[in-house]
């Protein structure tokens, strides 16, 4: 369990945060996640910052790519300059010996759902073949999108469309249960939460689900608005999140919070779902 931890004045301000949290599980940026370009981790800092996650016993290390990196951008240049800052992406989270590479799938901007899914393919495989994630053990996860504007990704028949196309055994999932709500699958009572499950494992299979970042939705449900509350203020309620942490299945796998408020309030949003064990 754990939350997206800041690298503000340095990747140790990740660890700080974590130990305040106790958690054990964290996920950070590698760098401003509104720019393209950033200095290279030099490789002491990446030691160092090795270093401090053992002592710290962050068991999980995932981080997000950058905001603007759209692998289906139907403008051939753009698409191209994506997949270049994607293969970084990768290169920088092996260099800080991250588990996993999270990113959203990408926004069709008006080409259609299908044939984003197509050039995103074509995308990661340019990427995975510059910098490799096997050589670092780094996985990559697509993340469940809430489907808001253009974005694909908010079906699991899309991620599973992605992984089959790609072919590649690095790829795996990162469900956002924020994201899959506002997408309309449903998870606020057990049946509906069973039957999302037993869907997932029937199109991507649940081997294949690696992590959750675990937010409320601001937003109702299948309201493809992608806007996160904090745990029990928001739209999916309560019951859902102890569904999760109880499921034998899931509850091993790391679960970061990415809600609003800083510090304080993953303090207490961590403090309700450990309430739930
Ligand atoms: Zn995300
Ligand atoms: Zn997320």
């Amino acid at each position: 369990m754990g939350a997206h931890t800041s690298i503000s004045g340095g990747f140790e301000t990740s660890i700080k945060q974590a130990k305040y949290l106790q958690c054990h599980a964290i996920q950070i940026f590698s760098k401003n996640q509104m720019r393209w370009s950033a200095p290279e981790i030099d490789n002491k800092t990446a030691e160092n910052f090795i270093e401090k996650r053992k002592r710290g016993e962050i068991e999980y290390l995932m981080i997000h790519d950058s905001y603007l990196i759209n692998l289906g951008n139907p403008d051939e240049k753009k698409r191209e300059r994506a997949l270049i800052a994607f293969a970084d992406e990768i290169r920088r989270a092996k260099q800080l010996g991250a588990d996993y590479l999270v990113f959203h799938p990408g926004s069709h901007l008006g080409i259609g759902d299908d044939r984003c899914l197509e050039l995103i393919s074509e995308s990661l495989k340019k990427s995975i073949s510059i910098e490799d994630p096997k050589t670092g053990d780094l996985m990559i996860l697509l993340e469940t999108t809430a489907g808001q504007g253009t974005n694909v990704g908010y079906k699991f028949e899309h991620l599973a469309k992605i992984m089959e196309l790609v072919g590649d055994s690095s790829l795996g999932v990162c469900v956002d249960t924020c994201h899959i709500f506002a997408a309309g699958y449903d998870i606020r009572d057990k049946k509906s939460y069973e039957d999302t499950i037993a869907s997932f494992d029937d199109i991507i299979g649940l081997k294949l689900l690696k992590a959750f970042h675990i937010n409320d939705s601001k937003t109702g449900f299948a309201s493809r608005v992608d806007r996160h509350a904090n745990i029990g203020k928001g739209f999916i309620g309560i019951d859902a999140f102890r569904f999760l942490l109880n499921d034998d299945r899931l509850s091993s796998l790391p679960m970061v919070l990415e809600t609003p408020g800083g510090i304080s309030a993953y303090k207490s949003d961590l403090e309700s779902l450990r309430a739930l064990f």
